[in-house]
Parts: structure tokens; C-alpha cells; sequence
């Protein structure tokens, strides 16, 4: 089976992890912080937090940006739950804005609409929380001219776009976004095997996450309510939790850290060549866009209706029986039983739902050789009829 994406392990890596297994520390040594320092360097951004998975940073820069109870967090359908189970681990509501057809992403139009109705009812959301939808960056500009005129903070759940750019401006590095949080997922980028991290350009921000990830203790003694009591002294002083990464998973981030330019620079030329090899099928491709440039987490083609009565089911089911790992991402969030539950209805976001009724994800990782790819492109050439 070729898999819709995969991790790549060298010797390195594993050399990697095993100095930390023989070292003093497995966790809470040097080598998280060296991991956050070497993320933050990357990519520009002033702090970064490292944390146990993606979804724990999520929850955190919510808790950090003062998301409560009477509070709405927004955010787009065509994302992994996690992007929206984080203001419910609030205790915030959740709505959802719509996408743009062409990106996959939040809609800038819709969601200024939206806007523009909320502020009628008093409902503003106080985080919209942004996907980089396949590693393709937000209208970022547009976005936080929309949070600086309503006054809402901006999370960029960047899972799968660390090394995306948008103008020349890596993710993390720049100012849109008041946080922006990365996954180590194997399938995402880089892997920790399970990780996340938090990144920010403000030093309080960046405080609240670290004390947050930690039971909200703090040992610091410029923070400390009784300074002066003794050197075992710590205070918790906020109801945190162990969201903490492992020396182990930051030193095994660290190393594939290494490749990070090369794999995005491979995963743009095998979009490249999907791109001319799948041009005369019945299918909606991704574009490349002239500012928004992709770190092709995924490659999602789409069944053109116009073109082809194959059903989504058909394709898909055909190509899994001819080992090629297929996937789909994403069922809109609000189908979740879940959600469905809380009172969310089908419609609520048309070009979601009629995008995911026709997506596939093909395979799409750095390790991907190019004779795989032609057996994935001949495959669908087959299956489509062609
Ligand atoms: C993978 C993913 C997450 C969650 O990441 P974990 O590190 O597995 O918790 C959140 N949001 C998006 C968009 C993702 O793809």
C-alpha cells in the first residue's frame, strides 16, 4: 500500500533519541527548549512553546487568550475536530464559517459578512481559529484586518504548514496571527511522533503558555507571591495542566527539523507533477497560488461532476483496491454526531459540504518516490476511464 502520507526516519533520528535515552534527562532537560529555540529560529517567530500534541496547544493558546463561558470561538468546517473541540474544552461555544472554493480555506468574504451580522446581536467571536488548509496559508493580510476592526484574536492552526509561506513570510514568523500552532503528527511535516507547539511574538502570551503546559506552576522568582522562601519553593497560580513534550520527542523534532527545507522543496515538485500528470482527468486540482505558498501537507484532487458520474465512493473504494492509501479530509466538523448534538444542521456551510462529497487525498509526503507517484497517477488514469 502506498499511504496518503508517511514519516521519514533516518539514522540520525534514531541516533538522536537514543543519546537522550542514555542521557540524565528523559524529560524536562535540554533538549525541549533547544527544540523550541530551533522551531522559533526557523521560522521568525519571538517565543515558542512546545507541548504533548497539537490539540493540547490549541487548548492552551485559547486558555491564554482568556476564551471563557459566555465566550464564541469561530473557526472552518474543512479542519480535524481539533481546531473547534478547543473552545468546548473552554466551555465556549463554537460556530463555523464557510470556505472559499478556490483556497479550501476560511472564507475572508463569508466571514466579514458574518461579522458584520454578529456585531448586530452582540455575538462577535472572541478567537477565530484559521486553518492552513493542505499546507495552503491563509489570506493572512485580509484576516487581521478583519480582527483589528472587530476585535477578535486570531489562532493559525497551522498543523500542516510549518515551512508554508504567504508573501515571502514564513507561518509562526509573522504578526497576523496572535498564536500559531504546529503539529508533529508522523503524517504532518516533521514528527515528534506525538507533539505540537505554540508559537507568538508576545512575551506574555508566550508566559501564559509555559505556566499553562505545566499544572500552572512556576518556579520563576520574578513571579512568585513569597519569593524568599527557599529554593524547593513553587506556586501555582492558574489551573494548568501536564501538556508537557518529552526530551526524547524534542530530540527526535530537532533532527527532523534538519530537513525541513528539503522536504517542503520535494513536496512542492511532486505537486508540480501531479499537477501536469493529472491535467486531462475529470478532476478539480489544487492551484498554486501566486502569495499563498504551500507546504503540501496534503494533495486533495476533486471528482468534476461536469466531467465524470463516478461517484466519490467508487473512485476511492478503487483506489484503495489498487493499494493506493486514499484518504479524505475533511467530513465538516458540525457532521460529527458530536456536534450534531449541540444543534448544528447540515447547510450550514454549502461549499464545505459540497467539496467533501468529492475530495481525495492522494499520496503526498517527501519520501514519496517518483515511481510511486506514477503508479498513484496511472491508477486514477484507470479508475477515471482514461
Ligand atoms: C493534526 C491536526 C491537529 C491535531 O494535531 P495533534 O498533534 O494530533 O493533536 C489539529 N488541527 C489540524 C488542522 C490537524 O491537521
Amino acid at each position: 500500500m502506498i499511504p496518503y502520507g508517511r514519516q521519514h526516519i533516518d539514522q540520525a533520528d534514531i541516533d538522536a533519541v537514543t543519546a537522550v535515552l542514555t542521557s540524565d534527562f528523559l524529560t524536562q532537560g535540554p533538549a525541549v527548549p533547544a527544540f523550541e529555540q530551533a522551531v522559533a529560529k526557523q521560522v521568525g517567530a519571538h517565543y515558542a512553546v512546545a507541548m504533548n500534541s497539537a490539540t493540547s496547544a490549541l487548548h492552551v493558546a485559547c486558555l491564554a487568550l482568556g476564551l471563557g463561558k459566555d465566550d464564541y470561538l469561530w473557526t472552518t468546517p474543512n479542519t480535524f475536530v481539533a481546531s473547534a473541540n478547543c473552545a468546548l474544552y473552554c466551555g465556549a461555544s463554537v460556530d463555523f464559517v464557510d470556505i472559499d472554493t478556490n483556497s479550501l480555506n476560511i472564507s475572508v468574504d463569508v466571514l466579514a459578512n458574518k461579522l458584520l451580522e454578529s456585531e448586530k446581536t452582540g455575538k462577535l467571536p472572541k478567537i477565530v481559529v484559521a486553518v492552513d488548509f493542505a499546507g495552503r496559508p491563509c489570506d493572512w493580510p485580509a484576516l487581521r484586518r478583519l480582527a483589528d476592526q472587530y476585535g477578535f484574536f486570531l489562532i493559525d492552526d497551522a498543523s500542516h504548514a510549518i515551512g508554508a509561506d504567504y508573501n515571502g513570510q514564513l507561518l509562526g514568523g509573522a504578526a497576523w496571527a496572535d498564536i500559531t500552532i504546529f503539529s508533529f503528527h508522523p503524517v504532518k511535516i516533521i514528527t515528534t511522533a506525538e507533539g505540537g507547539m505554540a508559537l507568538t511574538q508576545s512575551e506574555s502570551l508566550a508566559e501564559k503558555l509555559r505556566l499553562l503546559r505545566s499544572h500552572g506552576i512556576t518556579r520563576d522568582p520574578a513571579w512568585l507571591e513569597q519569593p524568599d522562601t527557599g529554593l524547593w519553593y513553587y506556586e501555582q497560580q492558574a489551573l494548568g495542566y501536564n501538556y508537557r513534550m518529552t526530551d526524547i520527542q524534542a530530540a527526535l523534532g530537532l533532527s527532523q527539523l534538519k530537513h525541513l527545507q528539503d522536504w517542503i522543496a520535494r513536496r512542492r515538485q511532486l505537486a508540480h507533477q501531479y499537477q501536469t500528470q493529472l491535467a486531462e482527468l475529470p478532476l478539480i486540482l489544487p492551484n498554486f497560488d501566486m502569495l499563498a505558498h504551500s507546504a503540501w501537507h496534503l494533495y486533495v484532487i476533486q471528482l468534476d461532476a461536469e466531467k465524470t458520474d463516478l461517484s466519490r465512493r467508487v473512485v476511492f473504494d478503487a483506489l484503495r483496491a489498487a493499494d493506493i492509501g486514499v484518504n479524505v479530509h475533511y467530513i465538516p466538523v458540525y457532521w460529527q454526531p458530536y456536534y450534531r448534538q449541540l444543534g448544528f444542521e447540515r447547510g450550514l456551510c454549502p461549499n464545505a459540504e459540497n467539496y467533501y462529497q468529492r475530495a481525495i487525498s492522494i499520496p503526498m509526503y517527501a519520501g514519496l518516490s517518483d515511481g510511486d507517484q506514477s503508479k498513484v497517477i496511472d491508477s486514477l488514469a484507470m479508475t477515471l476511464g482514461i
